[in-house]
């Protein structure tokens, strides 16, 4: 459809840019009968300047500006509240905006300085469907997916908030509330832009994306020219006790999930990350490392343990001797280990720990 200079669409009806890919913005663009070099502007001014509103796109005519915003919108999440934690981690509850109030929604995001970077932690979806049981997430239930704009904007958003302390690195986790690959395409979307040169120009060896094992979409994964470092949610050493506490186990078991991790084609300078979390006596034996250092033998791969966060499930911290033991037998067998202590505990921003409990969105979906 073609508008008009008087076409003003109104505000439910305008389109939000953020998220929109350089293909979608010569669409868009187009339709306002304007050049397509007009897209790349856009394009630039949306991602490596990060600007705000539309009408600070100052690469754009001013009289193609009020056309634009008559058509468009240009919508951060916005900052519903602010935990900050003793160790400088800030846990963001951001309040998505939706068309109607069913499609309204919160997710969180954690921002982690340290000395030469800063790591931002964000979520695809609100709420989550996989059911993992040591996971505060999992409670929600999935509200629902987050779009490519909504994903991304929770990058920009932690940004700005820190602007003024900025380290030269950032790295981004696709590891909040939700299973991205299942909401493959607006996180492929969001993705392709954050790690585009000419886009948010982050480089894909910082950006990780993990998943609770869901094969389809590690194969679709394995295709994409442009993707980010892939990890693996592992946290068991066989299928049984897998199927305890990862339902989704039982549909992609671990053989089929090793297999698919064997024929993932990685990159000269990756590793396969395996994230384990230690559940105090369920998962951290000694056979257990060793069961584990098995099933990812042959893999270029690392280990991250992650000992248990106190949350409001039954599950128990394991014991640092435990954890070190674990370490200990992976290390000896060759593999790449380390022990990942979650920042932010204090404000419940740790791993498995992100659950909107203050949203009265979750009071719905849990009703
Ligand atoms: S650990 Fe991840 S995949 Fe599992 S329920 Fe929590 S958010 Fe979902």
């Amino acid at each position: 459809m073609a508008f008009s200079d008087s076409s003003i669409a109104p505000a439910n009806e305008r389109v939000c840019l953020l998220g929109k890919s350089m293909e979608e913005l010569r669409e868009l663009i187009s339709t306002l009968g304007e050049p397509s070099y007009r897209a790349s502007q856009i394009y630039h001014a949306l991602y490596a300047e990060r600007v705000r509103t539309v009408d600070e796109i100052s690469n754009l005519p001013v009289v193609l500006r009020q056309r634009l915003g008559a058509i468009a919108h240009l919508s951060l999440p916005e900052v519903s509240r602010r935990h900050h934690s003793n160790d400088g981690t800030v846990r963001y509850v951001l309040r998505l905006g939706g068309a109607s109030r069913t499609d309204a929604a919160t997710v969180e995001t954690v921002f982690m300085p340290e000395e030469k970077r800063q790591t931002i932690c964000i979520s695809t979806q609100a709420g989550c469907a996989v059911n993992c049981q040591f996971c505060l997430t999992a409670t929600l239930g999935l509200l629902r997916n987050l779009t490519a704009g909504e994903i991304l904007g929770q990058v920009m958003v932690a940004l700005d908030d820190n602007r003024a302390a900025l380290k030269p690195q950032t790295n981004v986790v696709l590891m909040g509330q939700g299973e991205p690959l299942l909401n493959y395409d607006a996180v492929m979307t969001a993705l392709r832009i954050l790690l585009d040169p000419k886009g948010l120009a982050i480089s894909p060896k910082h950006v990780t994306l993990s998943t609770s094992g869901i094969i389809p979409g590690i194969e679709k994964l394995a295709t994409e020219p442009v993707r980010p470092k892939l990890a693996i949610s592992l946290n068991a050493s066989n299928d049984e006790q897998r199927n305890a506490i990862m339902p989704i186990n039982r549909k992609y078991p671990l053989k089929d999930l090793l297999d698919a991790c064997r024929s993932y084609p990685l990159r000269p300078w990756e590793h396969l990350t395996f994230e384990y979390v230690l559940l105090g006596g369920f998962n951290d034996h000694p056979e257990d490392a060793r069961r584990v250092a098995k099933l990812i033998s042959n893999l270029r791969a690392k280990v991250n343990l992650i000992p248990w966060n106190p949350g409001e499930l039954p599950y128990h911290p394991p014991d640092a001797a435990r954890v070190e033991a674990f370490r200990k037998i992976l290390a000896d067998k060759g593999h790449l280990v380390f022990v990942r202590y979650s920042r932010g505990q204090d404000v419940m921003a740790a791993c498995g720990q992100l659950a909107l409990l203050e949203s009265p969105t979750v009071r719905f979906a849990n009703l």
